[in-house]
Parts: structure tokens; C-alpha cells; sequence
């Protein structure tokens, strides 16, 4: 054919989500932006903090073309990634080098590396996703040469099962996949979850006698609207990298900017970080964008007004739950994980959209029968969305 077919598959078959995104803008230029309600793509509304352009604007005045532009190193900068580490440092506890850390496009990059730097080439090797999860885990893994194992929630609360994942790991688990606050539930996985996740790993690890490394894939750690913690993951195993990315904690998703960092107690850490360097050369994810890097060691303790999501997450669950939706109350992220009242998720997509609704059918996220809405949009469209919410609680019967 002269091209890769996978490839083409990838390319001519977009994403759901990104399949919605589309036919919301097509919709806008019929029907007026207004009339949409696209709630489909987790793109924040809430502005990057002052911080950032005040840093972009210092850094122009301060610095000449060559060390603004230039190539950096490749795996980062390193006063850049000595900030990093000196922020871990300061804000987790951990004894973090420089040396274990590598700049790169966002988290999507960032998995990428990491599953390529661990996963053997036709070792017929797997990675285990806790559903529900955000799609792209399949195409990252099966790119880099494993296969996805998806290991089942609690059917109730959502809640990680690690009967379930202790079940699921055997003698070709390479790794997990943990993303907490979570994409499309919003669930905060709980402490005593985790530790008891990190128990079986441990186990499992000790049992083959190699690690099992838990990949923590954290581009909503700082959204979070109660007073649950995020506990970091280095804190209870050893064999974890951490997948971080400014694009929702500082509204920067257009910026590809992010990092990943190797456990300083997982037992080859040097040779795993060499590893994370030979994926990010091989990937052509060297050198991140030089001017975003500089700019986000300038501004790692800025924030994002975190309480304008939590006043759309108050605002959509409550009148959601008031008219019969059965939905996952969010403790972060910006989703809020709802019920199809038939158990057809598809069905619900397709009846709200009739109203000009656009919520993600998330069949293809694990779990069957929810819609994701994505939150992260102006209080006023929430408020907008209500009426057309209740005729459609209406249409259920609700
Ligand atoms: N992981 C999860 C769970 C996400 O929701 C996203 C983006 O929405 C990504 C990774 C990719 O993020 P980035 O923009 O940093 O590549």
C-alpha cells in the first residue's frame, strides 16, 4: 500500500471525542455558537494564572533569541529540571535528582516515553488500565508494543479493585496505568485504594521476581475541590514514574509542556531514566518547546482558580442529580460521569444531542452505559445547558 495501515487506521478513524469537537463546530456555524452546548473536549476555560504571562513577558526581556529559542538539552534544561526537582523535593518528600527527570510534550508524550522505555518488543507484553480510562492509554501502549489489560472497578463507587488487578497480573505485566484525580469518572482514588494497589504490586513484583512499575499519569493533580489528598505515588512504590503536565494545572494544553520523573528508590533508576532518554530519542521527543520550559520553572507554585470548575461541578451535579441522573459526584478533575437511565450510553449521547447537547458515549472508556460532560467550560453555558438537561430527564421519564 506504501503506508503504514495501522497508522492510517489511527489517522482516518479520529477519537470519539475529537469526532464530536468537530461536528460542535460545524453545528456552531449552523445554528450560532450560543445554541451549542459542547461539553465533549477537556480544554480549560479557566485562564492560565498571571504568572505565566508575566514570566513569558521577563523571560523576553531578559534573555537573548539563542537561550530562549535554541535548542536545549534533551531531556530538559538543566536549571529547568533542578527546579522540578527541588519542587518535588520541597512538596512530596522525596529525595528527587535533576538526573531523574525529563522534559516533554505534556503527559500524552510523556506516557509514550515511558511505555516505550519498558516495554520489550515482541515480548508480547502487557499494561494494565483501571477502567474507567482515558482512551489513548490503548493507542500509547499497543504503539509501543504491549497489549492493554483493563482490570474492572468496584461496580458501585468506581473505586479501584485490587482483587481485580492482583487477578489480572501475571508472568507478562509490565506495568500499570493509574490516573487519579480521573478522566472521564472524576474519582479521587482514595489513600487506603492505593496503598492496598501498591501492596499487590509489590507483591506481584516480589513473586516474579522483577518490578511491575506503576506508571501515575497526573495532568489533573492540582484539581481537586475537597480536602481529599493526591497522595504521590513515590511515597508508596518504588518502581513508579510519574507523568505530569502544566496543560490542565496551568491551562496550558496548547503548550505541549510537561515532564517525567523516575522514583529515585526504584532499584535501576539511572538505567530506567537512560531508558525514558533512549524512548524520548527514538520518539523524536527530544529538546521540549525551550521557551515553555523556562517559563513553567518560573511559575511551578502558580495555580489555576480551581474554585470557578467547582462552582460548574456544584452547579451541573446537583441539578443533574435533582432531575433523576444517576451521576459519580467529582472530587477532581472536570468531568462529571453520568448514567445513561437506559444502560445505553450511545442512546443518551444521541438524545441529547437532539438537543443540542454534546456529551462523550464512554463504552470505549471501559465501562459500560455513562457519558462523560466535560466541565471545564463558562459558568453562564452551564447555566444555559440546565433547561435542555431537564427535557431531556423529562424524555427519560426521570
Ligand atoms: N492523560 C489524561 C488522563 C488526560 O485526560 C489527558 C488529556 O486530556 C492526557 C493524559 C494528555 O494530556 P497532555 O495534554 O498533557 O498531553
Amino acid at each position: 500500500m506504501g503506508y503504514n495501515q495501522k497508522m492510517y487506521g489511527l489517522g482516518s478513524r479520529r477519537s470519539i471525542i475529537r469526532e464530536i469537537f468537530e461536528y460542535s463546530k460545524m453545528r456552531a456555524a449552523e445554528i450560532g455558537m450560543e445554541n451549542v452546548f459542547d461539553f465533549s473536549l477537556g480544554n480549560p476555560s479557566v485562564p492560565a494564572p498571571a504568572e505565566v504571562n508575566e514570566a513569558i513577558r521577563d523571560l523576553l526581556a531578559e534573555k537573548d533569541s539563542v537561550s530562549l529559542h535554541g535548542y536545549t538539552s534533551a531531556q530538559g534544561d538543566a536549571g529547568v529540571r533542578e527546579a522540578i526537582a527541588n519542587s518535588i523535593r520541597m512538596r512530596f518528600g522525596v529525595e528527587m535528582s535533576p538526573n531523574l527527570i525529563y522534559m516533554t510534550c505534556g503527559a500524552a508524550a510523556s506516557l509514550s516515553i515511558c511505555l516505550r522505555a519498558l516495554i520489550e518488543e515482541g515480548a508480547d507484553e502487557e499494561c494494565i488500565v483501571f477502567a474507567p480510562f482515558f482512551t489513548e492509554y490503548r493507542v500509547f501502549v499497543e504503539n509501543a508494543g504491549g497489549h492493554v489489560v483493563v482490570s474492572q472497578p468496584n461496580d458501585k463507587t468506581l473505586e479501584i479493585d485490587p482483587r481485580d488487578l492482583e487477578s489480572r497480573i501475571n508472568e507478562r505485566t509490565k506495568a500499570v496505568i493509574l490516573n487519579s484525580p480521573n478522566n472521564p469518572s472524576g474519582k479521587v482514588y482514595t489513600e487506603d485504594t492505593l496503598r492496598a494497589l501498591c501492596k499487590v504490586l509489590t507483591k506481584k513484583s516480589a513473586e516474579y521476581g522483577r518490578p511491575i512499575y506503576l506508571i501515575a499519569d497526573e495532568p489533573y493533580r492540582e484539581l481537586v475541590y475537597t480536602d481529599v489528598t493526591v497522595p504521590y505515588l513515590m511515597n508508596l512504590y518504588q518502581n513508579t514514574l510519574v507523568c505530569y503536565s502544566f496543560s490542565k494545572s496551568l491551562s496550558l494544553p496548547g503548550e505541549r509542556i510537561g515532564y517525567i520523573a523516575v522514583c529515585p528508590d526504584m532499584a535501576a533508576s539511572a538505567e530506567v531514566y537512560l531508558a525514558v532518554c533512549g524512548a524520548g530519542r527514538s520518539l523524536g521527543y527530544v529538546c521540549a518547546p525551550s521557551l515553555m520550559q523556562q517559563v513553567i520553572a518560573r511559575c511551578l507554585d502558580a495555580k489555576v482558580n480551581v474554585e470557578a470548575y467547582r462552582e460548574n461541578r456544584d452547579l451541573l451535579y446537583n441539578s443533574l442529580t435533582a432531575c433523576g441522573f444517576d451521576c459519580v459526584k467529582p472530587d477532581g478533575a472536570f468531568y462529571l460521569f453520568v448514567k445513561s437511565p437506559s444502560g445505553d450510553a450511545y442512546e443518551l449521547y444521541e438524545r441529547a444531542k437532539a438537543h443540542e447537547l454534546l456529551v462523550v458515549p464512554c463504552d470505549d472508556f471501559g465501562v459500560t452505559g455513562f457519558v462523560r460532560i466535560a466541565y471545564c467550560v463558562d459558568h453562564a453555558r452551564v447555566e444555559r445547558a440546565l433547561p435542555a438537561f431537564r427535557e431531556l430527564a423529562k424524555e427519560y421519564g426521570l
